[in-house]
């Protein structure tokens, strides 16, 4: 099927740029906007136009798709100055699946109704591989009428699955990437300990995989990334902290218990004002490795 739908397509970082591509591929005219040339080069390279403005773009479209850092990012370009929403088309269904702040989606939601548009959250999980191959899942936040509107260009990209009323997919999928930190902490320094004692990794990791202290850690990220020195999984690890800092805030604003998760959030901070910005999240393995007596 071919997509017969303009989308305006804002972020084209590591995961919005093959998103878009494949947009492209299916038959969808992409307008792309993204702060980086070298970004904006890509799309044009791969069949899309680009637009001057993340507004230029957005008033064009009927769906509009958000893949950027985090919430301020997205509240820029859609309130800021020269923000999408004073030029967006009455009905255009908005689609932020960057991996945002839930309570600050719900906010963002009402504005967006007000300038006559729709607001959808749908972030997703599957890392570089599964935005290149569509094979995303993604975590939809929102009314089921406007998912139904952007359901064609959604699985283009992957999964969806409607869980919960507008913020629900931003509190997901926060919740998700807590939970899988924690185990890439832990199972690096439990892989190290192995190691340490003689154990090869990958007989380690082939015995934990038919095991229960298997994860996507110990099934992805240390196989691919870890044992073969490349820490290149294209997930910035001071992405990955927003993303837990954004769970541990949800627990503290609904009275949950979350000693644990500071602890864990803490070892990333530190990991993190080591590494630098640019640093990818598995390369937190190597950081722990430095830190052995
Ligand atoms: P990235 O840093 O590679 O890309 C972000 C892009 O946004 C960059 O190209 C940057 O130039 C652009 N940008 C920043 N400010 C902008 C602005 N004002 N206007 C237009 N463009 C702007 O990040 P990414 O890895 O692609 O992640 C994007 C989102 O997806 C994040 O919220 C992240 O947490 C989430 N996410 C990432 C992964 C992953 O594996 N990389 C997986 C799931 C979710």
């Amino acid at each position: 099927m071919t997509l017969d739908t303009t989308v305006a397509f804002i972020g084209l970082g590591n995961m919005g740029s093959p998103m878009a591509e494949r947009l492209v591929t299916a038959g969808a005219k992409v307008v792309g906007f993204d702060l980086s040339a070298d970004a904006r080069d890509r799309l044009t390279a791969a069949g899309g136009t680009t637009a001057e403005l993340a507004s230029d773009a957005g008033s064009q479209a009927d769906v509009v798709i958000l893949m950027l850092p985090n919430s301020d990012i997205v509240e820029s370009v859609l309130t800021g100055a020269e923000g999408m929403l004073a030029s967006v088309r009455p009905g255009t269904v908005i689609v932020d699946m960057s991996s945002s702040e839930p309570l600050r989606t719900r906010e963002l939601a009402a504005k967006v109704e007000a300038a006559g548009a729709r607001f959808v959250d749908a972030p997703v999980s599957g890392g570089v591989k599964g935005a290149v191959n569509g094979a995303l899942t993604i975590m939809v936040g929102g009314e089921q009428a406007d998912l139904d509107r952007v359901a064609d260009v959604l699985a283009v990209l992957g999964t969806p699955a409607h869980v919960g009323p507008i913020g629900a997919g931003h509190a997901l999928k926060s919740i998700n990437n807590l939970m899988s930190a924690a185990h890439l902490w832990v199972t690096s320094e439990a892989m190290l300990t192995g190691i340490a004692f003689g154990l090869d990794p990958s007989t380690m990791l082939d015995a934990i995989n038919t095991s229960s202290g298997r994860s996507g850690s110990t099934q992805v990220k240390w196989p691919n990334f870890i044992v073969p020195e490349t820490y290149n999984s294209g997930f910035g690890l001071s992405l990955m902290l927003k993303d837990m800092k954004i769970a541990t805030g949800l627990a503290e604003r609904l009275g949950i218990p979350h000693s644990v998760s500071d602890v864990v959030v803490d070892a990333w901070s530190r990991a993190s004002s080591d590494l630098g910005p640019t640093a990818d999240h598995t390369e937190v393995a190597k950081w722990l490795k430095g830190q052995s007596s």
